[in-house]
């Protein structure tokens, strides 16, 4: 097994969609950034990539290309799986914690959960989803939204023995 850490930060400004976990919520503000800015998806990207000892997202997906310009994270996360899976590995769990001030996103957990957990091709069981805001404290949360991830991986026996 393999275990993979990723933190991503977005700042929310207006005249954006904000999506996390692939989920669009309503909001006045949305996250800035090269693609749809989901920084839930990122992070667990940069986990998963983490996991495989295959570098982080921006070596894989820079911004200074325009083909990714607006691209839906999901979109990424689906060529980062390609990736692992073609690697011998596959998902045993992942656990994401969105760091945001606002707005409340008690209600989109189980969506999040299950478009997640789709894209990880596993069930939903096997992917959690928390929020937490920062009591106010927090100068990221209340600029933008920070994420954390945490994913294990399982890597096929044969792999490891050809070191
Ligand atoms: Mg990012």
């Amino acid at each position: 097994m393999r275990i993979g850490h990723g933190y991503d930060v977005h700042r929310l400004v207006p005249d954006r969609k904000l999506v996390l976990c692939g989920v669009e919520i309503p909001c006045e503000k949305g996250l800035l950034g090269h693609s749809d800015a989901d920084v839930a998806v990122h992070a667990l990207m940069d986990a998963l990539l983490g996991a495989a000892v295959l570098g982080d997202i921006g070596r894989l997906f820079p911004d200074t290309d325009p083909g990714f310009s607006g691209i839906s994270s999901l979109t990424l996360l689906d060529s980062v799986m390609e990736l692992l899976l073609s690697r011998g590995f596959s998902v045993g769990n992942a656990d994401i914690t969105v760091v945001a001030q606002w707005p409340k996103l008690s209600g989109y957990i189980d969506e999040m959960r299950s478009v997640l957990a789709r894209h990880l091709r596993v069930s939903p069981d096997r992917v959690n989803v928390k929020a937490t805001t920062e009591e106010g404290l927090g100068q990221v949360s209340t600029q933008g939204i920070a994420a954390h991830a945490v994913v294990l991986l399982e890597e096929k026996r044969n792999k490891a023995v050809n070191l």
